[in-house]
């Protein structure tokens, strides 16, 4: 293999020479520049591929046509356009480096960095960046200038309209590409470049920037097909802050099957994080992803999330979902299971044509405290404390098993306690009169007159509770005693 010293973006020569050849072996058809070469022997087989590169190890003989000094003196000759002159400062800082002047090298790297904004032989840029990364001592700021600005958006666009996708030398250009490429000049590949280690590379420097206008590019690539939904979310949600931010910004984008498809990639990732808090902006997105996700699983535990904010909205849809079939009635009925009281109201308000009676039914029977309705068994809260209804009876003396508070037409029977301790009122809500059983004497409080009762300790113990630091004071009532029925609750905690 043939390589030239001075000039690293000339391209090598690879010549086999035949198994017969004897004393000498001649290039043909080749026109060298009288320079500095160097040549590899080395053996390898039949099938291999071309090298562009010498094997490690192989045998090098070092050749110059001409002395440095001779070339240095030729390379003074003034060049016109800006590649040529380029070529001609780097070709210089090759020869003082294989001369050991590290610093005029160092120079002439320099003064050629004025150039590099106008080159567009990308082979040159190629040949010369990597030069410049095999140089450990070349002055560092010199170093990251060139690594940095040959990716400049002016060089990037200009490469990428002279050079066909394929091309080799432009592809090797595109590979040397880093995180900390200019965010336009990743922009602009996203734009028109469709390599994946290019694409990633670009987001990446975008996604750590958290640029706003990574999202957009990645959304109009989805919709170009240039990249799937799925790979984009692969790259946006590598760190779990960086998905985050990339919803946020979903969030701020118009609708589009684009964005929704990025969505509903995003989404699964993203809600896992957040366990404890869903912020509002979340939960917009949760909503949305419910009206466009396809997976049974996913919809299910979006459902579950949001039925668990309380977002009203979340009903509406669920009920649609039920409509269309797009989840399963045995489903439908666990959602209802999660909040009965809202899920209650919810089936009577899309009741038509007796569509949810049923479920309704069925409701009333696992929950009836969410649909208000009172059912032996039931603990309520009193203005004589906790109690439970023991029998329910209509005004005309026909017992039920379940009434609604709000009907009024019906006398409950509760007992609380046992032994001496026991007591036993009925309630009737049709006159709002209630009557304790087997005591003359009822004491109510006079401090808050919210409370009362037949024995005398109870009305103790709540002045000792609620009132410590005021007078004691009660008066003592017979008979009857209003009450209203605002006081007589159901306590959810038993259920
Ligand atoms: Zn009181």
């Amino acid at each position: 293999m043939l390589k030239s010293a001075w000039q690293p973006w000339a391209p090598t020569i690879e010549e086999k020479i035949p198994n017969e050849n004897r004393g000498e072996f001649i290039f043909r058809n080749i026109a060298l520049p009288s320079s500095s070469y160097e040549i590899y022997f080395y053996t390898k087989f039949k099938w291999e591929p071309t090298a562009v590169v010498p094997p490690e190890n192989a045998a090098c003989l070092k050749v110059d046509l001409v002395s440095p000094a001779e070339r240095l003196a030729f390379l003074d000759k003034p060049q016109q356009g800006h590649d040529a002159q380029f070529r001609q400062l780097i070709e210089k800082a090759c020869i003082l480096d294989t001369m050991g002047k590290s610093q005029e090298r160092d120079e002439v790297v320099s003064a050629s960095a004025s150039h590099l904004r106008y080159l567009r032989d990308v082979q040159t840029l190629v040949g010369t960046l990597k030069w410049i990364r095999t140089k450990k001592d070349l002055y560092q700021p010199v170093k990251s200038f060139f690594h940095q600005y040959s990716f400049h958006q002016y060089l990037v666009g200009e490469m990428l309209n002279r050079y066909p996708k394929g091309d080799p030398n432009l592809v090797e250009y595109l590979h040397m590409i880093t995180p900390s490429i200019y965010s336009e000049s990743a922009k602009m590949l996203l734009e028109k470049v469709e390599d994946p280690l290019v694409i990633s590379t670009c987001v990446k420097a975008l996604l750590t920037r958290e640029d706003d206008g990574l999202l957009p590019v990645i959304v109009a690539m989805i919709s170009k097909g240039q990249i799937s939904a799925e790979s984009a979310a692969e790259l946006l949600t590598k760190k779990p802050e960086q998905g985050l931010w990339a919803m946020k910004a979903i969030a701020g984008l118009d609708q589009s099957p684009s964005s929704d498809d990025l969505l509903t990639a995003i989404l699964p990732s993203v809600v896992d994080e957040y366990t404890q808090s869903v912020p509002e902006w979340l939960e917009d997105l949760l909503l949305r992803a419910l009206t466009v996700e396809k997976s049974r699983d996913l919809i299910l535990r979006y459902l579950k999330i949001l039925v668990g904010l309380d977002r009203d909205e979340v009903w509406q849809v669920l009920i649609d979902m039920e409509k269309f079939e797009e989840i399963s009635h045995k489903d439908f009925i666990e959602f209802l299971k999660l909040d009965p009281k809202k899920a209650y109201v919810v089936l009577w308000q899309n009741n038509g044509l007796n569509r949810y009676s049923e479920d309704i039914l069925r409701l009333e029977q696992d929950f009836p405290f969410a649909a208000g309705l009172l059912t032996p068994g039931m603990t309520l809260s009193t203005p004589f404390g906790e109690v439970q209804i023991v029998n329910i009876m209509l005004i005309d003396g026909t017992i039920r098993q379940s009434v609604k508070k709000a009907e009024g037409n019906f006398i409950l029977q509760v007992s609380s306690g046992t032994g001496l301790e026991k007591i036993e009122a009925d309630l009737d809500f049709s006159q709002r009169m209630l009557q304790f059983k087997n005591e003359n004497q009822i004491f109510c409080c006079s401090v808050c007159n919210s409370f009362y009762h037949p024995k005398q300790r109870k009305i103790d113990e709540h002045h000792r509770k609620i009132h410590p630091y005021e007078q004691k004071a009660f008066v003592i009532r017979h008979g009857s005693i209003p009450f209203s029925p605002d006081d007589i609750d159901p306590i959810e905690s038993v259920y």
